[in-house]
């Protein structure tokens, strides 16, 4: 995209419905539009293979088939005997107890006939001519008998591949690896596993004001937060933030942090400086030297982000207040992530809830106010308990979801809303 011949200064003109261009470029747009237009410009993501140990949290870059039949042959689903179910429909029936069949220990050759039985442990492989198991419970044994006191039933025997065929995709493309998706991986026969590399994202805070935690703070000064808040957001979905030193509020400052992150980074976001203020020199220096696609989008909190590209590196550019930063990031950047990668995690939860406090909304913007929530036998209750200010980390920090409250909705007390978990 061409660069700015001039500064976007006449931005202020351009509020109001629909999407508005100022300098050709789109401004104050709803929320899908901005999302769309980030797709258009998607990370390439490269693929590297890891250990299973490895694969916590990390997403699959391939659709992954099973190497082998779950379970690869029929086994007993109980300890007790394996038997013929013609002997035993009626009770009670004894039977010759002929040999043992344990885990792992199985004898291929082990058949039974008529008037047999072969004490079997629970995942043992079943001996051929059997078909139906006895539960350990249902018997009594002498010597090498075995007694069962009540009719059985053919059951209780795992059928070779009923979990899963050989062949069959077991985890698709996209897959997020939880506990439970790694122990699929390892039942499929797989020691290692094609996953995304993990993306480098740059966090980048900026402001005069800012100082780390830990350390004294002068007049004026307050503790740099978004920095610890975005790196992790980013780790949670599975990428690595390489968080920078907060940045001076200086158009050369910021260019040569710029020009490091582009280089080291596959993306970047920078927090605070994008509103239009004179100070807002985030905003100003894409303007003047960046690639900008947008700015501004129709959601409250978080009104100013905007995103462009410097020296060919995506970037982000978040709003300075603490709740606005994280709001921004899970309604945009998040999309942005999954769609590059092609997963649909993490995913969106949305349930539906009465409110319960009178929520502020507005007519032209999606509003995400912060609520708690509480299960009832009528459905979630949503209440919103505390000061709803973008600068208030604690209403975040405190909250259950994000009310999705559309443009004109009202907000009023009983009224039934989407609520986005955090
Ligand atoms: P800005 O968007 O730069 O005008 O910042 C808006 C508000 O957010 C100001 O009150 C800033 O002090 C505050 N702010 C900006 N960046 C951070 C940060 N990294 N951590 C905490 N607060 C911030
Ligand atoms: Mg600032």
């Amino acid at each position: 995209m061409a660069k700015q011949d001039k500064p976007l200064s006449l931005a202020k003109e351009a509020t109001g419905l629909g999407s508005e261009y100022v300098n050709n470029i789109p401004y104050y747009l709803p929320l899908d539009e901005a999302v769309s237009l980030t797709l258009n410009h998607k990370l390439s993501c490269e693929v590297e293979n890891i250990r299973l140990d490895d694969a916590h949290g990390r997403i699959l870059a391939e659709d992954l088939r099973s190497k082998v039949n779950d379970p690869p042959f029929d086994n007993s689903a109980m300890d007790g005997f394996a038997v013929q179910y013609s002997d035993t429909e009626h009770a009670p029936s004894t039977l010759a107890i002929i040999a043992v069949s344990q885990a792992a220990a199985g004898d291929e050759t082990l058949s039974i006939t008529s008037g047999q039985a072969v004490r079997i442990m629970t995942g043992a492989p079943i001996p051929s001519g059997a078909d139906a198991i006895i539960p350990i419970e249902a018997c009594s044994i002498d010597g090498h008998q075995v007694t069962l006191n009540q009719p059985s039933k053919p059951h209780f025997i795992r059928k070779c591949g009923e979990n899963i065929r050989q062949d069959e995709v077991g985890l698709e493309k996209g897959t997020y690896l939880t506990p439970q998706a790694i122990s699929m991986c390892a039942t499929m026969g797989y020691a290692t596993i094609p996953v995304i590399r993990r993306l480098k994202i740059g966090v980048i805070s900026t402001g005069d004001e800012l100082k780390p935690p830990g350390e004294e703070l002068a007049y004026g000064e307050i503790y740099e937060s978004n920095s610890y808040g975005i790196s992790g957001l980013v780790k949670m979905l599975g990428h690595t933030p390489i968080r920078y030193p907060a940045v001076h509020d200086s158009i050369e400052a910021l260019r040569n942090q710029f020009d490091l992150a582009a280089e080291e980074c596959d993306l970047f976001i920078t927090s605070g400086g994008v509103s239009m203020g004179e100070w807002d020199f985030v905003r100003k220096l894409m303007e003047e030297e960046g690639d900008l696609v947008f700015w501004r989008v129709k959601i409250r909190p978080g009104s100013p982000p905007l995103f462009g590209h410097w020296n060919g590196t995506p970037m982000f550019g978040l709003p300075g207040n603490p709740v606005s930063s994280h709001v921004v990031f899970r309604m945009l950047v998040v999309p942005y992530l999954r769609g590059s990668i092609g997963t649909t995690y993490p995913h969106d939860q949305v349930v539906h809830a009465q409110l319960q406090t009178k929520v502020r909304s507005t007519t032209d913007c999606l509003t995400l106010r912060r609520v708690t929530l509480k299960s009832t036998p009528e459905g979630f209750m949503a209440e919103q308990p505390k000061h709803q200010g973008s600068g208030n980390i604690d209403s975040l920090s405190s909250a259950d979801g994000l009310t999705l409250l559309k443009p004109g909705q009202s907000g009023d007390v009983g009224e039934q809303i989407e609520v986005l978990l955090l």
